[in-house]
């Protein structure tokens, strides 16, 4: 009996201890900048964007053999549009067609800032389209064509936001990189990663760079009154593990008992039930600890504020709201292709199965890789394909050049919470942590669901007041360096 009285006598205890945590969370004070837009003409921007959009930067297959055309008269394209920026600053060419540009600060003691965009694109054909894809259509206040989200539209806005300050007699204290690369879509090797060798070895280091990543969600999902603006800190790993079975093959009409595509297809299935333990990566963590206070509901609010405590069963949760929360909590292990026979009455001599991962700091490949040997079964080796990347490390949150970020977040978008999290695709970004520490991933337009969803799909489209914003945003980022 007194056992009972202590379990419930210590359960009581906690819960009373959860709830006053949560209630006595401050709620910090959300930034109220205040600040009037600085103005920004939203019909030329457009129609630099539509500009922009014209000249289809598709990523090169090869880039020694490629025809990078595009590319060149997208940079003269660049060069012609904003002659105040270009006027001073210097150009190297990296590679053929990625580009970095230095505009030198008037304070020669404080490190460079770098901005980072892609010039190239996903392909694209008209079908489907309401619009070409190559057209730069302006038509329901948006810019419609590939490239106009991703990411044409941060590249004019950063570069239009320079220009209007520069053509004001605005002079940046800080040197400013703009880093250009040609194939992020295709993992950045001939653009992104040449650019940062070629900075590392002329000894640059840089207090932060910028790239696209985190946008502006609505609060109301996660019950919170303001608009959420989240910084990638971090962004996910890359890698694809191949499965494979050998087996004697034949017709298929006299098969043995075990067939390579049956002991597959288990692998398969093993690898879908046996998914990796859930953890708190960093990024994860300071997010929730950023939004937790201002969360309305307060049953929410305990649970959030009291993750230390609630720990596996937030983590249980988190794995199964939705695929999104699943992803912050854990390395993701999705099967993607099939091969088998080359034939319908063939049996494979060698059946293999693409697993696609995608890896959260604190997990490595090799890790990964153990895991799936020990659940695929008998017969299946496991091998790690090429072209993989570990989850980036973590940029900190505690550093100026984030409170810089988060203030000119706060004075463009007046009263949104800057929130940290771990960004779930891919960026140029990550091969800039030689140069930096503070590698972060923000594209600073507010966008539907709608508008979201055809981001390297059909009918892509920039909203124009949203990149009005945007330039708004990069010129406070400028005057704020
Ligand atoms: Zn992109």
């Amino acid at each position: 009996m007194i056992f009972w009285y202590v379990v419930v006598g210590i359960i009581g205890a906690t819960l009373l201890f959860m709830f006053l945590r949560a209630a006595f969370t401050r709620r910090p004070e959300v930034l109220k900048a205040g600040v009037e837009p600085y103005g920004v003409d939203k019909d030329e921007v457009a129609r630099h964007l539509s500009e922009a959009v014209r000249i289809p930067t598709v990523t090169l297959v090869d880039n020694e053999n490629g025809d990078g055309k595009y590319f060149i008269e997208y940079r003269e394209f660049l060069e012609k549009t904003y002659p105040a920026v270009f006027s001073i600053a210097r150009r190297t060419i990296v590679n053929k067609y990625s580009l970095i540009y230095f505009i030198e600060g008037t304070d020669k003691a404080l490190l460079p800032a770098g901005i980072l965009a892609h010039q190239d694109v996903v392909p694209a054909d008209d079908e489907g389209w309401e619009c070409p894809a190559f057209g730069g259509e302006i038509k329901d206040n948006c810019v419609y064509g590939r490239g106009s989200q991703d990411m044409k539209s941060q590249m004019i806005a950063a570069l239009e936001a320079l220009e209007i300050l520069l053509k004001d007699g605005f002079k940046p204290k800080r040197s400013l990189y703009f880093l250009f690369g040609h194939d992020e879509e295709r993992k950045g090797t001939e653009g992104a990663v040449k650019i940062s060798e070629y900075l590392d070895k002329k000894g640059v280091k840089l207090e932060f760079v910028l790239d696209e990543g985190g946008t502006i969600l609505d609060g109301k999902l996660l019950k919170i009154n303001n608009k959420i603006a989240l910084v990638g800190t971090s962004e996910k790993g890359y890698a694809d593990f191949i499965l494979e079975v050998d087996k004697d093959g034949g017709h298929s009409s006299a098969p043995s008992r075990r067939t390579a595509v049956g002991i597959l297809s288990e692998a398969v299935y093993n690898v879908e039930i046996n998914k990796l333990k859930p953890a708190w990566p960093k990024p994860t963590k300071e997010m929730i600890k950023a939004l937790a206070p201002y969360v309305n509901n307060f049953f929410f609010k305990t649970a959030l504020v009291n993750r230390d405590i609630l720990s596996p069963l937030l983590k249980k949760a988190f794995t199964l709201i939705m695929p999104l929360t699943n992803t912050l909590v854990r390395t993701t292990l999705a099967p993607t292709q099939l091969s088998g026979a080359s034939a319908p009455n063939v049996l494979p001599t060698k059946a293999t199965a693409n697993i696609n991962c995608r890896l959260n700091p604190g997990d490595t490949t090799e890790k990964v890789k153990k895991h799936l040997e020990k659940v695929v079964g008998k017969g299946v080796k496991v091998i790690l394909d090429e072209g993989s990347i570990e989850a980036s490390p973590v940029s900190p949150t505690t550093s100026d050049a984030y409170k810089t970020l988060a203030k000119s977040i706060s004075e463009a978008f007046d009263g949104y919470i800057t929130a940290p999290f771990l960004f779930i695709a891919a960026t140029d970004s990550k091969y800039y942590y030689k140069l930096t520490e503070n590698v972060f991933r923000f594209t600073p337009f507010e966008k539907t669901e709608d508008d979201a969803k055809r981001v390297h799909a059909l009918n892509e489209r920039q909203d124009v007041d949203a990149l009005a914003r945007g330039v708004e945003f990069y010129i406070r980022l400028y005057k704020n360096l």
